[in-house]
């Protein structure tokens, strides 16, 4: 757990991470994943639960609020 701002708290909260997978741009077949699955390992980057970094978002979530910050990094939004 780390201590963060919360801007809806207003003050310094404790925050969990979670991770949510995206919506992928692939379709649904057994298929598609796994061609999705090698563009995300040929990309170079593969996380520890199998996906694609570009395939997943990161938020930090107030434990007190529940509000979320997204904490993507890079470029998700060039
Ligand atoms: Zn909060």
């Amino acid at each position: 757990m780390n201590s963060i701002f919360c801007e809806k708290c207003g003050q310094e909260t404790e925050h969990k991470e979670i991770i949510k997978q995206k919506p992928s741009k692939y379709g649904k077949s057994k298929k598609e994943q796994f061609k999705a699955f090698l563009d995300g390992f040929f990309g170079g980057v593969a996380s520890p639960i199998g996906a694609s970094l570009d395939l997943i978002d990161r938020y930090e979530v107030c434990t007190r609020c529940g509000h979320k910050t997204l904490k993507n990094q890079g470029d998700e939004f060039q």
